[in-house]
């Protein structure tokens, strides 16, 4: 067990601080403070960031921290912590580690027991969920996909049956042959959002079907940065036989789970009786 405390005194931290998706009004006073005060500015890209602090009125020493570089980074990054450095992180834009990097630094920080404070503030995948008009509970975010065409399909089949909002980013080169790749998959009368450019002059967000977005986006080129939603399946989930159930927990079993706790998962799973799915699966 670990217990950290985020405001202990006179000892080094990780901030993580978002910037802006677009709008510069989004900073918050917070993270203009910690960023002014901090004793370094972990940044993905300083020349990107340079701007973006310049514009705030926030001049403080950077260091370059990204995908390329953080596995050598984050130790030299954790001795500075180490020896009294309060470090904050920043990315190009949004919540550092989403979809950005920061997640091999806030592991080595709870490794050694380094405090991580988090700051609220802007991302685009939440910025996104809210207008979207889908129910945000619950949702899955899987951030950008793979970009074959093969290996996206499961993530669209996973898609199609899920009871939850799904969220992902994508490139506007890509978005069009996406948009055709999720046809393949997607139910024709499911509903989705590409919400785009999001708080900034061209924000707007195009609903609708697969088909009919496939269609607006083939002859209007894409443009800017996307967050792309997919609604909930609608459909009630198929009723399980016993045989298929006991089969489920049979799966189960072999990779290792004891019987008692696969029925229970399965029951659970599948909304039946414990104690009659125990007596079907050793009647069996
Ligand atoms: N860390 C960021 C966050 O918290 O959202 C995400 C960074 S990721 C490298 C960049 C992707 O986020 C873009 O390609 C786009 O899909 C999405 N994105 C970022 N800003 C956006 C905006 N203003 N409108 C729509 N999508 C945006």
């Amino acid at each position: 067990m670990q217990r950290q405390s985020s405001y202990a005194q006179d000892q080094g931290k990780l901030y993580l601080v978002p910037t802006p998706i677009g709008n510069l009004e989004d900073i918050t006073i917070r993270a203009q403070k910690i960023l002014t005060n901090a004793d370094y500015i972990a940044a993905e890209d300083t020349r990107t960031s340079g701007i973006l602090l310049e514009k705030i009125g926030v001049h403080n020493r950077m260091l370059s921290f990204h995908k390329y570089n953080s596995k050598e980074r984050a130790p030299e990054l954790v001795k500075l912590m180490q020896e009294g450095a309060v470090i904050a992180e920043i990315s190009d834009a949004g919540m550092p580690v989403i979809s950005d990097p920061g997640y091999i630094l806030v592991q080595e920080c709870i490794k050694h027991d380094i405090p991580v404070v988090p700051l609220p503030g802007p991302s685009a995948f939440t910025t996104a969920l809210i207008a979207s008009g889908f129910d945000a509970q619950p949702f899955t975010y899987y951030g950008f996909l793979p970009r074959k065409v093969s290996e996206q399909k499961p993530y669209f089949e996973q898609m199609n049956i899920a009871h939850a909002t799904s969220i992902f980013y994508e490139a506007p080169h890509r978005l069009v042959k996406t948009l055709k790749n999720m046809s393949t998959v997607l139910a024709a009368d499911r509903q989705i959002v590409a919400a785009r450019e999001l708080t900034k002059i061209h924000e707007e967000f195009i609903r609708g079907t697969v088909s009919e977005l496939f269609d607006y986006f083939t002859v209007n080129t894409p443009r800017g940065e996307f967050v792309m939603l997919v609604s909930p399946s609608t459909a009630t989930p198929k009723q399980l036989t016993w045989p298929e159930l006991i089969k489920l927990v049979d799966e189960l079993v072999a990779k290792g789970e004891t019987k008692k706790s696969a029925i229970k998962e399965v029951a659970k799973n599948n909304n039946v009786s414990k104690n009659e799915l125990y007596d079907q699966y050793h009647q069996k």
